[in-house]
């Protein structure tokens, strides 16, 4: 368990080290990007399932591909004249909108004639519940001077988060509308948007900085308008960046002063009607033609010959005023998405990390642990996709999988390496003798039989040595088991170091050895032997107690072949060799 414990630390440590060594330069964005396209999925899934109703209450006037012909074809032109537009805009007052937005730009025009701009101007003093746009943007100065804008159109914030950075949002210039309406109504908002790298609308901006000041977005005053807050020009940003429309109704603001909207189903999902029917109903004055009572009525292109389409996570086109409608949508619902802050997302991707280590650690099976592994990251993807259906909550996928199978592929490495290294020292176990570290009796009668059967296949010799220690018995009785323990090891050291790297140097039995001499003749076995004999007895041992002793042996070689050619033949006959020896004398080879 401990030592899970520490492999699971390890690891940890490993993969926040090469997380955050990849974190910087272009590996990042490619992160950021893939996560950004695991928003679109779920955001694609959630719509086109019918997760969320688009409100009623939202009522898109379009003009779409028929209107602007019906336009070019009644009027003769494009845009349309703007007293008629005056002219619809007091035909929809007749039914008591809750408001007219116009997600259109009035600029200053040299088609329009004086009287229509004039009419158009009356509208805006006449009713309070019509709004128009207009965009901040970065034209240089040399093309256009920066206009000044009323006083009434910026709004005062005060933040107490360092989370936002309010100055990302900053226009050095701005696009103008006609002076009347700017002069007439604060009923304008901007309609900047924000794209991704990848040209996606994912984000909308809630206000503007222009010139030191503050502007709101057009959808921001729709939606507070229909929210009662018309009037509310100071919003408080609390430390955990939520701006305050009203003391239970907050809205989360991203780093760079955007919100990330939340898509409610492909182009057409809100109720739209196409101009064209609008200016056939308002010049038959019929009154009864469309239901605008207590609606917000948005005006705006949806013609792909008006330009204004955007690509967005659901859809490579969907228009501009749907992109408005769904913010303003948002907001009135409070079903803007909330991205979690990523340290959150790391925390997360750590704990999948831990999971992660667990899971090939205690599963023995490689093929169970990784469908384990991939089961609980399916399911972290199933829960990030319930979050954000239940909660609008974008919890991040990409960060926190690529470090759980950071994890997972490093696990797989260290639990390969424990293994190798448990298998080796099991073999070791299996195979030596404890006492000596030479190989043990059951390792010697395999190597005997692998002996004989290469001997007899390649046709060639080998030899082997019995060895047994004179009087040891005597030695034991004299200086201690524990220093006859230290002889023991030491002659066994002697013969290991003194032959071949392919001699096999075992230890048979109590105070005898055996080697076996592949490939060794009678005469050359004899010849070790004999070295090993002398060398044993000229060699000073330690005993326990810090004196020195001799000790010498005695040695029985046979050879295959000439002395047999089975195990037991071969032992039989090195044995009697090694009886002979102790019979004529001991220290000495036979
Ligand atoms: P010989 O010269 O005839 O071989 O005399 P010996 O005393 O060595 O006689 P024998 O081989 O019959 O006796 C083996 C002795 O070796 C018995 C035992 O005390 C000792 N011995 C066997 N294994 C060990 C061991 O692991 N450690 C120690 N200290 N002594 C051992
Ligand atoms: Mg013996
Ligand atoms: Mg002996």
């Amino acid at each position: 368990m401990l030592k899970k414990f520490l492999y699971t630390l390890w690891i940890l440590i490993l993969v926040v080290v090469v997380y955050f060594s990849l974190k910087n330069g272009t590996y990042t964005t490619f992160l950021r990007s893939m996560e950004d396209r695991t928003f679109d999925i779920r955001q694609s899934v959630l719509a086109n399932s019918g997760n969320k109703k688009p409100s009623k209450d939202i009522v898109i006037v379009a003009i779409d591909d028929a209107s602007y012909e019906y336009i070019l074809d009644k009027y003769g032109e494009w845009p349309l004249p703007r007293d008629i537009y005056a002219k619809t805009v007091d035909y929809i007052e007749l039914q008591n909108p809750k408001s007219i937005a116009f997600d259109l730009m009035f600029v200053k025009s040299i088609k329009s004639s004086a009287g229509a701009d004039k009419a158009l101007v009356d509208v805006f003093s006449k009713y309070n519940n019509v709004y128009t746009a207009m965009n901040l943007d970065d034209q240089p100065e040399d093309l256009r001077i920066p206009a000044k804008l009323p006083e009434t159109l910026n709004i005062k914030i005060e933040s107490k988060t360092n989370k936002v950075d309010f100055d990302y949002l900053e226009y050095s210039n701005c696009r103008t509308i006609l002076d009347g309406i700017l002069n007439t109504t604060s009923n304008i908002g901007m309609i900047n948007v924000l794209r991704g790298d990848d040209g996606v609308l994912r984000k909308m901006p809630l206000f503007l900085k222009y010139q030191g000041k503050y502007y709101p977005q057009l959808g921001l005053k729709v939606a507070m308008d229909y929210l009662g807050l018309k009037d509310k020009k100071d919003f408080y940003v609390d430390k955990h960046a939520n701006m305050y429309l009203t003391d239970n109704k907050k809205i989360h603001i991203d780093n760079d002063g955007s919100v990330i909207l939340n898509w409610y189903g492909s182009s057409g999902t809100y109720q739209n009607i196409p101009l064209y029917k609008v200016l056939k109903a308002s010049e038959n004055n019929d009154k009864n033609a469309f239901d605008f009572q207590n609606k917000i009525v948005y005006f705006g292109a949806t013609a792909a010959s008006l330009f204004d389409i955007k690509t967005v996570p659901i859809d490579k086109v969907y228009p501009g005023v749907e992109v408005q409608a769904t913010y303003v949508n948002n907001i009135i619902d409070g079903n803007l998405i909330h991205k979690i802050p990523s340290y959150a997302n790391i925390i997360i991707g750590l704990a999948l990390v831990i999971l992660t280590v667990f899971i090939v650690l205690s599963i023995k099976s490689m093929p169970l642990a990784l469908c384990t592994s991939m089961t609980a990251y399916f399911a972290y993807i199933m829960i990030t996709y319930y979050l954000m259906k239940y909660s609008n909550l974008w919890i991040e996928i990409i960060t926190p999988l690529s470090l759980a199978l950071l994890a997972f592929i490093m696990t797989v490495i260290v639990k390969y390496l424990i293994k190798s290294r448990d298998f080796d020292q099991q073999y070791k176990l299996a195979t030596t003798d404890g006492l000596t570290e030479l190989y043990n009796h059951r390792y010697f009668q395999e190597q005997m039989q692998m002996a004989i059967s290469h001997s007899k296949r390649y046709e060639t010799v080998f030899s082997l040595i019995i060895i047994d220690i004179d009087f040891f018995k005597k030695f034991n009785d004299n200086f201690g088991h524990q220093s006859g323990d230290a002889v023991l090891r030491q002659v066994a050291l002697t013969l290991k170091k003194n032959v071949r790297a392919t001699d096999i140097v075992c230890r048979y039995g109590g105070e005898e050895m055996s080697i076996i001499l592949p490939n060794a003749g009678n005469e050359e076995a004899v010849s070790i032997a004999n070295k090993l004999c002398s060398l044993v007895a000229s060699k000073k041992f330690k005993l326990s107690n810090g004196r020195e002793s001799n000790v010498t042996i005695s040695l029985g070689v046979s050879t295959y072949g000439e002395d047999g050619s089975t195990t037991e033949e071969l032992i039989s006959a090195a044995d009697k060799r090694l009886y002979n020896a102790k019979e004529n004398g001991r220290n000495r080879v036979n």
